[in-house]
């Protein structure tokens, strides 16, 4: 599909994206169907998120919808442009508050003119119960605040407690100190409400608070439970449906163990109350949901790899004492995304690792997949975004990129998850704790050597997954360019780097230019007032890759903290001021939003004679006229 639309809009600081669900096609009808029902599932309890997020905003947001369905008078007008604006944010973040800042919207809009629109659908009540929190801006100014010296209970927006300060939050869940065998995650699915003087749960369940939305996604997981993969996943299944009817959070635990040990179904989703980043004491969790289908190809790719790792480990430019004689690559899942729901939609994230409960990943480990669609869909994205246009320094690069850049971006990580990490090994009495504050960007800069020495290996041709060189040239060129350049988009002007995969990245770019520049390998230039670096040899930067990951190994095998120091030092951690300016006034011209969430696609089933006898898929590409959707 060349001519798909990857973004469809930008508003304030958000773009809004599209992704794509390729697997989808090749899925049984069985499995399609499957996808169907736990895809409305994952959409039938979006209202829980807004309620969670703040008491006013389902209320909020049916005043605006009502405005945006029936309004008749002057849509042209700036009021009303600004009071769109300000409803697509408040959709976009699931309520009046940033989804990433936390901070309240501030209309565009006067008080009095929100009063004239609700007037002339009706809806004067509904205004007024809403209007503090739409236009006071010290009203419930922040959903989540963690300052500390404050009562982060009472100060945040949230509505996961009512009336109830943090001290008497700390009290109820207070435990005596007594460790427990299995201990379930306690508050995890409830409001704590203060009534009548007394402190209560008011407990997320069917029957219970939430009860009919809870019901509404019982009934969809209820309907899918007989298209399920395999036994497994269907007892894990009934587990988070009885969950879901009780409130019992040890049924809770029961579920996500099972849940872990299902690893070979070609769906698998995620339904419930999971993270806690919403509750500043982290107690209470956030309702989402994610439907994913296993990428095949994408497995497979990894999946040679993993059966190959011995063959890396054995060619490594490393020395032979680093090396380890026997080695296991990690098949990693990789998925793509059928459906977003609740907390992780619009804005999604891009891995997930799971469950959070501490003991049950001591004992049963956890389950991480990658969610390989959405970093492909951002990374189209990002190329009509015209980044690469401004920093690509040649024709060339620009076509590689286009054309083979997202695979090799994804063998990339592919190579540096599966066989980078786990290579090498350190000498006997060393750990890694002798790097110390280094260690993190040391490891770093060993999995992203090793995968790109070996990004432009024959091997990886040999064995069938990568077409041709270009894919490595296209790699080459983007590491180079945003280790040198893009990356800094992300720092203030003045900052030094202190993230450590950002440490790692320039450290690789800057020490390969600067042993390459007597040999011309990396050529910096400058064409109309702006920098740009060109990579004129792609075998001899290739060699450099090799000759850092061998010093790179030795560092850590050996433990040398001075030698760690050194090079990150020298290379990762200072920003040259002038071209950072040069790089931050071009990226600000480009006008990229920072933050970006997705439309949904849609699944229509095709009944004949009462029975689903197909699945169709289609990608629509309105952002607005899908919440105004969901809000039915
Ligand atoms: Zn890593």
């Amino acid at each position: 599909m060349k001519d798909f639309i990857w973004q469809t809009e930008q508003f304030a600081d958000i773009k809004i994206l599209r992704y794509q669900v390729p697997a989808f096609e090749s899925l049984t009808l069985k499995e399609k169907i499957f996808i169907y029902y736990l895809s409305r599932a994952a959409l039938a309890g979006r209202d829980i998120l807004w309620d969670q997020n703040n008491q006013y905003n389902l209320r909020v947001r049916r005043l605006l919808e009502k405005i945006i369905r029936e309004y008749a008078g002057d849509r042209e007008t700036d009021g009303f442009r600004q009071f769109m604006l300000y409803a697509r944010q408040v959709f976009f973040a699931n309520g009046v508050h940033h989804h990433y800042s936390m901070d309240k919207f501030v209309p565009g809009f006067s008080q009095e003119y929100c009063r004239q629109l609700a007037e002339a659908v009706g809806e004067t009540e509904a205004f007024e119960e809403v209007e503090k929190i739409i236009f006071e801006p010290s009203y419930m100014a922040k959903r989540v605040v963690l300052d500390k010296g404050r009562d982060l209970i009472a100060s945040s927006a949230n509505h996961y407690y009512v009336g109830v300060t943090q001290k008497e939050v700390e009290e109820f869940y207070r435990t005596d100190g007594e460790l427990q065998d299995c201990p379930v995650s306690r508050g995890l699915n409830s409001t704590l409400v203060k009534e009548d003087g007394k402190i209560v749960e008011q407990v997320w369940k069917v029957g219970g608070k939430y009860g009919k939305y809870l019901e509404q996604i019982v009934f969809w997981l209820e309907q899918a439970l007989s298209y399920a993969c395999n036994e497994q996943q269907q007892k894990a299944m009934h587990l988070l449906i009885d969950y879901y009817k009780t409130g019992d959070l040890k049924l809770f635990d029961d579920y996500s163990i099972e849940w872990l040990k299902e690893d070979e179904a070609s769906v698998d989703f995620i339904n419930g109350f999971i993270e806690v980043y919403g509750d500043p004491l982290a107690y209470k969790a956030s309702w989402e949901s994610v439907v994913e289908i296993v990428d095949r190809e994408a497995c497979e790719r990894t999946g040679k790899l993993a059966e190959n790792a011995l063959w890396f480990e054995q060619h490594a430019p490393v020395d032979e004492r680093f090396k380890k004689t026997e080695v296991k690559g990690i098949m990693a899942r990789v998925m793509q995304v059928a459906m977003l729901g609740g907390d992780c939609h619009p804005s999604t994230p891009i891995g997930i690792n799971l469950p959070n409960a501490e003991w049950i990943r001591e004992r049963y480990g956890s389950k991480s997949v990658t969610l390989d669609n959405i970093t492909y869909a951002y990374d189209m994205a990002a190329r009509f975004s015209g980044v690469l246009d401004e920093f690509a320094a040649t024709e060339e690069e620009k076509e590689w990129t286009r054309q083979f850049g997202a695979l090799g971006s994804s063998v990339h990580t592919d190579l540096h998850e599966c066989l980078g990490h786990g290579s090498g090994k350190m000498l006997l009495g060393i750990t890694t704790e002798a790097l110390r504050n280094y260690y993190s960007t040391i490891e770093e800069a060993r999995a992203d050597l090793f995968a790109l020495y070996y990004m432009m290996d024959p091997k990886l041709i040999e064995l069938g997954i990568i077409p041709s060189q270009e894919v490595a040239k296209a790699e080459y060129c983007s590491y180079i360019r945003n280790g040198l350049m893009v990356q800094l988009t992300r720092i203030k002007p003045g900052a030094q780097l202190e993230e450590s995969h950002m440490r790692n990245r320039q450290t690789i770019a800057a020490w390969v230019y600067d042993r390459g520049r007597s040999n011309g390998v990396i050529e910096r230039v400058r064409k109309e007032g702006k920098t740009f670096f060109v990579i004129r040899d792609f075998t001899a930067l290739r060699l450099l890759f090799g000759q850092l990951l061998a010093e790179v190994q030795r560092i850590k095998s050996e433990g040398d903290y001075e030698a760690a120091r050194q090079l990150i030092e020298t290379y990762g951690v200072k920003v040259d001021p002038e071209l950072h300016a040069e790089i931050l006034e071009r990226y600000e011209r480009l006008g990229v939003a920072p933050y970006a969430g997705f439309i949904n696609p849609e699944y229509a089933p095709v009944e004949e004679n009462g029975e689903i006898v197909d699945v169709r898929i289609s990608y629509p590409e309105d952002f607005l006229t899908q919440m105004l959707d969901y809000g039915k």
